[in-house]
C-alpha cells in the first residue's frame, strides 16, 4: 500500500494519498489546501483516484476540495452529520479565510460502510466529538484518525458541534479497542501506533 502525507496550509493538515501499488488506484484523505501540489504527486505516483475521503468538514481538511475534484473527478465521501459544514464554512471565516465554495458531496457515509479501492479494504468508522459527523478510516493495519487522535494528543471539541464526552468514548470504543501495532495517521502531526497513544497519550490516562 502507498500512504504518501502531504503537510498543507495554515493549519498544517495531513493531506494523505493513499495507493493500491497493484491496481493504481487510490484515494485522498483530507485535501485541505495546496491542490496543485497534491495532484502533482497523484500524477507523479500514477494513481487513479476513486474516492475523495474528508474526515470531518472543517475547512483545514476541505479547503483544496473544489480544484482537486474537479481535476480527478473521484467520488467525495463524507459522513451525513458533517455534510452541512461544507457548505458553512464559519470557522473559515473566522479565522479570516476564504476558500472556493466546495462541490457537494457524492455520498453520505455511515458507521461500518466498506470503502475498498482495488485490493486495499477500508472501513468507515464514525467518531463523534470533535464534529458530530467526524470519521476515522480503518484498514490494511491502519487508521486514519483525523482530528479524533493524535500523536499524544486529542481533537479540541469546543468548535460548534464539539463534545468532549462524545470524543472521549469515540476513542476509547473505537479505537483503543484495536491492536497494539495498528499505525495512526492523524489529521495533523505525526504519524503513532494505538499501542503507543495506549501507554503515552497524557489525554486517555486515569
Ligand atoms: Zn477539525
Ligand atoms: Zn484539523
Amino acid at each position: 500500500m502507498i500512504v504518501e502525507k502531504l503537510v498543507v496550509g495554515p493549519f498544517a493538515s495531513n493531506c494523505y494519498i493513499v495507493g493500491s501499488q497493484s491496481n493504481k488506484g487510490g484515494m485522498i484523505i483530507d485535501p485541505g489546501d495546496e491542490a496543485k501540489q497534491i495532484l502533482k504527486r497523484v500524477k507523479d505516483l500514477e494513481l487513479d483516484i476513486k474516492f475523495i475521503l474528508l474526515t470531518h468538514g472543517h475547512i483545514d481538511h476541505t479547503g483544496a476540495l473544489k480544484e482537486v475534484k474537479e481535476a480527478t473527478g473521484a467520488e467525495v465521501v463524507i459522513h451525513g452529520d458533517d455534510a452541512k459544514s461544507l457548505k458553512n464554512q464559519l470557522v473559515a471565516v473566522a479565522f479570516g479565510l476564504s476558500y472556493p465554495t466546495p462541490p457537494p458531496p457524492d455520498r453520505l457515509l455511515k458507521d461500518g460502510e466498506s470503502l475498498d479501492i482495488g485490493d486495499l479494504h477500508f472501513e468507515v468508522v464514525h467518531t463523534p466529538g470533535h464534529t458530530p459527523g467526524g470519521v476515522c478510516l480503518l484498514g490494511e493495519g491502519v487508521v486514519f484518525s483525523g482530528d479524533t487522535l493524535f500523536n499524544y494528543g486529542i481533537g479540541r471539541t469546543d468548535l460548534p458541534g464539539g463534545s468532549s464526552s462524545q470524543l472521549m468514548n469515540s476513542i476509547q470504543t473505537r479505537l483503543m479497542t484495536l491492536p497494539d501495532n495498528t499505525v495512526v495517521y492523524p489529521g495533523h502531526g505525526a504519524a503513532t501506533t494505538i499501542g503507543a497513544e495506549r501507554t503515552g497519550n497524557p489525554f486517555l490516562r486515569g
